[in-house]
């Protein structure tokens, strides 16, 4: 299933020699689950759309098989960030390959600032499972709209692309699910079993395809918008009237100002709901 001896069309040596190569034993304190089938990358690569004209942002390239994939599928430039710096000559010889089409970061996704990449930027990654809910967070949450990528397309547990894709009523609907959807279409483009990595993971993963909308769906300012979701999905099973006190010490005339009905459920309230709740907020000044 891993397929990682076939021959590669970019003439680089299959990805087990490459690991071999540079002594690439998977470490799972940076998350190293790797990705070795040249097919499945270029799956994930296309399921970023078209990426010829875009600056793509990889965090974790690792081995680089899906840097591959992504410099294959005629990305204008990569820039691929990686912590671990027994990758970087692995990743090297990709650059080698690619003339002036790869930059490599050696360093920290969470310090990494963005302003250098030029429009449209495409995020595509295959995330360390430890630091891909806080990347993916940031990433959602900037002060203004739209934010510097175009599209997110982006690996993760199978559990935690529910969360974002989750629609009111599902259990997994909570503020992932909200802060998501307010100014992003998002979507699982494709599911993967823990077969397809070395090592396997104990869980199945899912690539989550996000689409930055020009505008956000409902006005709502985004530091209100964050206080009430997590007022209400702090306890979920509660009713708003009760839930929201952590916001407020009345919150009906809150609620009542957003048209929502005090004894629903956060679960069960739609984005608009919660926009109308950010906006009631901040009209309180
Ligand atoms: N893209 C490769 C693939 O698909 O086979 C590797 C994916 S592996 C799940 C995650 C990669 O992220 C590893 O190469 C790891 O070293 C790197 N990594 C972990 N934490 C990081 C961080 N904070 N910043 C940048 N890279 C990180």
């Amino acid at each position: 299933m891993t397929g990682g001896g076939q021959p590669a069309a970019d003439g680089l040596p299959p990805l087990r020699e490459v690991i071999a190569a540079h002594g690439l034993s998977p470490r799972k304190a940076l998350g190293q689950n790797f990705i070795l089938d040249l097919n499945l990358t270029a799956r994930i690569a296309r399921a970023a759309g078209d990426l010829a004209g875009s600056d793509v942002l990889e965090v974790g390239p690792g081995p680089g098989g899906l840097t591959r994939s992504l410099l294959a599928a005629g990305a204008r430039r990569v820039v691929a960030i990686e912590k671990d710096p027994r990758c970087i000559p692995a990743l090297e010889a990709i650059g080698a390959a690619w003339p002036g089409r790869l930059t490599i970061v050696h360093g920290d996704a969470l310090d990494f600032d963005p302003d250098g990449l030029v429009p449209p930027v495409r995020v595509v990654a295959n995330l360390p499972y430890n630091v891909g809910t806080e990347l993916l967070v940031r990433w959602l949450t900037p002060p203004g709209w739209p934010p510097f990528w175009q599209s997110l397309t982006l690996m993760f547990q199978r559990e935690v692309a529910d969360r974002i894709v989750a629609g009111p009523g599902a259990a997994a609907y909570g503020r992932l699910a909200v802060l998501a959807q307010w100014r992003a279409t998002a979507r699982i483009a494709l599911t993967l079993p823990p077969a397809a990595f070395v090592p396997p993971p104990k869980v199945h993963s899912a690539v989550v395809h996000l689409t930055a909308l020009p505008a956000p769906r409902f006005p709502a300012d985004a530091g209100a918008l964050a206080r009430v979701t997590q007022a209400a999905f702090g306890q979920r099973r509660k009713m708003l009237r009760s839930s929201l006190r952590s916001l407020v010490p009345d919150p009906l005339p809150l609620i009542a100002a957003a048209g929502l009905d005090p004894t629903a459920r956060a679960e069960t309230v739609p984005v608009e709901g919660f926009c109308a709740l950010a906006r009631a907020l901040s009209a309180l000044g």
